[in-house]
């Protein structure tokens, strides 16, 4: 069964072909195809680059601006040129598409009908940069592949079941009859995390304590406890919790009201602020690249070493919230960009909390597999964990249309 996955982003799309009838549950394969459009290199444009598991790859850069016509030829890749994986478009059973937010309403993967449709639109003002492009990517592949079946993934879904009192703020009891409460986001990362851990440790998932830690341009903490997601540090909007690549995560609000009644702030001065310009970028004034950012700091620059030292005690500060949450801690995991790679922030991240007999192995390096970084005798186990957004996608799709045989 050959299912395609898309991941339609504001400025680009990502998609992939697994074919999971030769999938082995445990592990994730490499896709069969796989291929980006881009949007921020080429004014008026967008550059396609598509690459096979032979190793075949294709670069063109497409005159056109609109989205449809991008994953149109996107997907003759599949069937044309130097990158061609099928005989014919209809050898595809599903498509799998990420999409950021699916309110309260979504609380597992759903085939895409006229209501998901229509409920993905009504969704649009709480992820007014991400849902507008998940659904133009559903109609799209409705164009290019007409009517096989479509399923929504919702990186918020693992967080719906978290108890009243973590996903509640504390205004008016308005809000909470507004929809005004904490959905979370980067769930099929923290969901796919948890699972591989269970599985890395030859444990039920129900039986551990298990914190993950998605940090890459975003950053979020989820705590899952007996296989649920009971907190996480996103919240209404993906703003909220850690500081992230160009977010500043969670700041006082008595802060931007003080930006707009004595400086002369704008919302969308706050929107730019906030979500652009704060963050490692925003502190070390150089960059959101955390290598870039270490690499100054290494060099002796003042704001890269306090950019990071923020970034550490905001994270370490952050973790210790989810494991009061959890009320115990049997394995955290770090993934993502950062998470995936960055030796620093396990070792810095992970001094917190010795005190509970966690201790990390001298020096660890990354690996190119999935690795535990915890010493044998530690009480705690530290595992890194390359996270496959799109390969659980893919087996969402699989549990969904064929629920005899699929697995998540
Ligand atoms: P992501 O959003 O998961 O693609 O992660 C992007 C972030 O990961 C960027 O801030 C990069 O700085 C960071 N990153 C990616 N690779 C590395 C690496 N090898 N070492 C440190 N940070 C990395």
């Amino acid at each position: 069964m050959k299912i395609l996955v898309l991941n339609a982003g504001s400025s680009s799309h990502k998609s992939c072909l697994f074919d999971l009838s030769s999938a082995d549950a445990d592990h994730s394969p490499s896709p069969l195809w796989r291929a980006a459009l881009d949007w921020t290199h080429q004014e008026g444009g967008v550059e396609l680059t598509a690459t096979n598991a032979a190793g075949d790859s294709m670069q063109q850069v497409l005159s056109t601006t609109d989205k449809a016509e991008g994953i149109e030829a996107m997907v003759k890749t599949l069937v044309q040129g130097p990158t061609q994986v099928l005989g014919d478009l209809a050898e595809i059973a599903a498509v799998g598409h990420r999409v950021v937010h699916g309110g309260h309403n979504y609380q597992n993967p759903v085939v895409v009908d006229d209501e998901v449709k229509a409920t993905i639109e009504s969704l649009i003002p709480l992820a007014p940069a991400h849902n507008p492009a998940n659904l133009q990517g559903i109609e799209a592949i409705a164009q290019s592949l007409g009517t096989i079946p479509q399923v929504a993934v919702f990186d918020t879904a693992f967080h719906s079941h978290m108890p009243e009192a973590a996903a509640t703020y504390p205004g008016p009891y308005a809000w909470v009859e507004q929809g005004i409460r904490r959905y979370g986001f980067h769930g099929i990362s923290h969901q796919y995390v948890a699972q591989r851990a269970a599985k890395m440790l030859g444990r039920d998932l129900e039986s551990l304590k298990i914190l993950t830690c998605h940090l890459g341009n975003g950053c979020s903490l989820a705590a899952v406890k007996d296989g649920f997601c009971v907190d996480t540090t996103m919240g209404f909007t993906p703003l909220e919790g850690l500081m992230m690549g160009s977010r500043s995560g969670s700041v006082d609000p008595g802060l931007l009201i003080h930006l707009m009644r004595h400086e002369g702030y704008s919302v969308d001065d706050l929107d730019t602020l906030l979500n652009k310009e704060s963050g490692l970028k925003g502190l070390s004034g150089l960059s959101n690249d955390m290598r870039l950012v270490t690499e100054a700091m290494e060099q002796g620059n003042p704001q890269a070493k306090l950019a990071i030292e923020v970034f550490i005690h905001r994270l370490r500060r952050e973790m210790g919230g989810m494991i009061a949450s959890l009320g115990g801690l049997d394995v955290v995991v770090f993934t993502a960009g950062i998470g995936e790679n960055k030796s620093l922030v396990w070792q810095r991240a992970c001094e917190g909390f010795e005190f509970l007999g966690l201790r990390l192995n001298d020096d660890p390096s990354r690996a190119q597999d999935d690795q535990d970084i915890a010493t044998m005798d530690s009480a705690v186990r530290v595992l890194v964990i390359h996270t496959q957004e799109e390969w659980a996608i893919a087996q969402a799709c699989l549990a969904l249309l064929q629920p005899a045989t699929g697995h998540m």
